[in-house]
């Protein structure tokens, strides 16, 4: 086998620990025919493995409501709950009853009820696919022998590397950050579900690997670094020296980069650009308010619905939201409103879509759903009255989501009032722009719209038609592609001509050499990954604004992603020197 396996960096760290190799997938079973004489001995089999699926089920929930919280281990109930289905065990039953083995007779229940949920018209039925398909996995590989299946079943103070073909949102509820130290994944790119989240836990990650499930065998050492995207198996000795010697030179750049956490970011010939947080738990907000951001310039809403069964209530919602506007004072604290659909689905997610991304998802699916999207836009108006709250309004396409949602939030002003709950009334209302019908048309937006905040993990994704989730794309998926950037050229001059404030909140500010070009596009306001405050700042404190604008202009002039980066690179290195920060891992 090869000894090094290379993926995509994540999320920045390197660790070294065991494999804990995690197949969360539906095992293959064979069709096994039994005796009369068989059945009744292969009942009991068929309840003694229901029986083993619950306890364990109970322990998960238990676990995961110390990591999590009750919602989140209310999955686990509902899991539960199924296995202690009369109708579903009768039919295993009689399957059983006509000859055939547990397991089979399991597995073809199993997959006629998921198909039964998955055509059903009632949503709440739809959400529980996800919960058979875990039940599924779970009671078959009891019933198939296939050892401890259970996910994240890992001694505490392990610090294993759980590697895995997803990160689901059921397996992400039950990480356990004193056992898993690390994740490497099979799929996943830089801007996906699983890449985001490993960069808010703080966990190092190599995504994009394909195929390290199928290589490994889980009984390996291994070196994950997050920083280079590269796993290497069964190090030697001399290796391992390598990377305990560069986790600590990266612990030490680290240490010496929080000396300007808090200083200006304020370019050599003073022009000062505003650096926000991305804020993707709201436990996360105390240490991103300790970042040196200057407010939080994204909070993703939806990872407060992915892995659960039901959307939070208004209250839930307000104190989410309050917890991180008063963990930023006066700061402005810019929250996205629900951008569930795509790679962030709640659990079983919604009817299932041959093209998720160009689906029913975030501002169109909660216009549809308005009851749904008024509690939300209710919590933030009430949110309001703690700080300075902006709402953003992901995926849009169109003026007419930016006037639904104004119409909607007269609405529930209308209804706060009647229920004399305070709330603040001019919350301001901005809007995402990462379809390239908004990019284009961004000067339709003036006078609809408070602010633009440009999400490059989906504008690259529709303007270079690049799947961003998809491993195998990963090369294809180029920020620096002149027509990108000239995409957030012409955003910048349109905003910043009227007066509003325009941001640049996905991964591609997080990334030094991006932020130095974005400088020059002229864009004045960031929104990174806490993490990332720091070395931004250093890149922002380096450079004059003048020497940032035209390496933007050679790399909008040049032809391919390759060419720009070189202008970029050759530029940054003569102001900065070879060093390895100017390391990032998208072209
Ligand atoms: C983006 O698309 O760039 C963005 C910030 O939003 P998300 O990554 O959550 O889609
Ligand atoms: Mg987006």
């Amino acid at each position: 086998m090869e000894r090094v396996l290379n993926g995509i960096s994540a999320s920045p760290g390197i660790v070294l620990g065991p494999v804990h190799l995690l197949h969360w997938e539906v095992p293959d079973v064979t069709h096994r025919i039994i005796s009369d004489e068989e059945v009744p001995a292969e009942q009991v089999r068929f309840r003694d493995a229901l029986e083993t699926a619950k306890r364990k089920l109970r322990a998960v929930a238990e676990r995961a409501e110390r990591h999590a919280g009750t919602e989140e281990a209310a999955i686990f109930e509902v899991q539960i709950s199924i296995l202690d289905d009369p109708d579903f065990i009768a039919k295993v039953d009689s399957y059983i009853r006509q000859n055939i083995g547990a397991e089979k007779a399991f597995d073809v229940v199993m997959l006629e009820w998921r198909q039964q949920f998955a055509r059903s018209a009632a949503p709440l039925v739809r959400e529980r696919v996800g919960d058979l398909v875990d039940v599924h996995i779970r009671v078959l590989s009891i019933l198939l022998g296939l050892g401890d299946h259970d996910p994240v079943d890992v001694r505490p103070g392990a610090r294993a590397i759980l590697v895995t073909h997803d990160l689901t949102p059921s397996l992400t509820v039950q990480l356990d950050r004193n056992a898993i130290a690390g994740i490497a994944t099979d799929s996943g790119t830089r801007t996906s579900h699983v890449a985001i989240l490993a960069r808010s836990l703080g966990l190092p990650a190599v995504v994009g690997l394909l195929d390290a499930t199928s290589r490994l065998r889980g009984d390996e050492f291994i070196v994950l670094d997050g920083s280079s995207g590269m796993l290497i198996v069964n190090p030697s000795e001399a290796e391992i020296a390598t990377f305990r010697h560069r986790a600590d030179v990266e612990a030490q750049d680290e240490a010496e980069l929080q000396k300007i956490a808090d200083a200006d970011a304020i370019t050599t010939d003073a022009v000062r650009i505003t650096i926000r947080a991305n804020v993707d738990l709201p436990e996360e907000s105390e240490h991103a308010a300790h970042s040196g951001a200057e407010g939080v310039g994204l909070m993703r809403t939806e990872f407060l619905v992915v892995g659960r069964t039901t959307m939070p209530d208004e209250e839930e919602q307000y104190k989410a939201y309050v917890k991180v506007v008063q963990a930023f004072g006066a700061q402005p604290v810019v929250i996205r409103t629900f951008d569930i659909g795509g790679d962030k689905l709640p659990v079983g997610g919604f009817p299932h879509e041959p093209n998720p991304f160009l689906g029913w998802r975030a501002i169109r699916m909660c216009l549809d759903e308005a009851e749904l999207f008024k509690v939300q836009l209710r919590a933030l108006l009430r949110a309001g009255l703690h700080g300075d709250v902006r709402i953003m309004l992901p995926l849009v396409v169109t003026v007419d989501e930016v006037r639904a949602t104004r119409a909607l939030l007269q609405e529930c002003m209308r209804e706060l009032e009647a229920r004399n709950v305070p709330f603040r009334r001019d919350v301001p209302l901005g809007v995402m722009i990462e379809t390239p019908a908004a990019a284009v048309g961004v000067d339709l937006f003036i006078g609809e719209a408070e602010f633009f905040s440009i999400g490059t993990n989906d504008l690259v994704q529709y303007t270079l038609a690049v799947d961003r989730g998809n491993a195998n794309l990963a090369e294809r998926f180029t920020p620096l592609h002149p027509a990108v950037l000239r995409l957030i050229h012409r955003i910048t001059e349109v905003g910043t001509g009227h007066g509003l404030e325009v941001c640049v909140c996905g991964e591609m500010a997080s990334e030094p050499l991006m932020a130095f070009v974005l400088l020059g596009l002229g864009v004045r306001q960031l929104s990174v990954n806490p993490r990332s405050v720091p070395v931004i700042k250093r890149i922002i404190r380096g450079v004059s604004e003048s020497f940032a604008r035209e390496a933007a202009n050679a790399a909008l002039n040049a032809r391919t992603a390759d060419e720009a980066r070189k202008e970029l690179e050759f530029r940054l290195r003569a102001a900065f020197g070879n060093v390895a920060f100017l390391r990032d891992g998208a072209a």
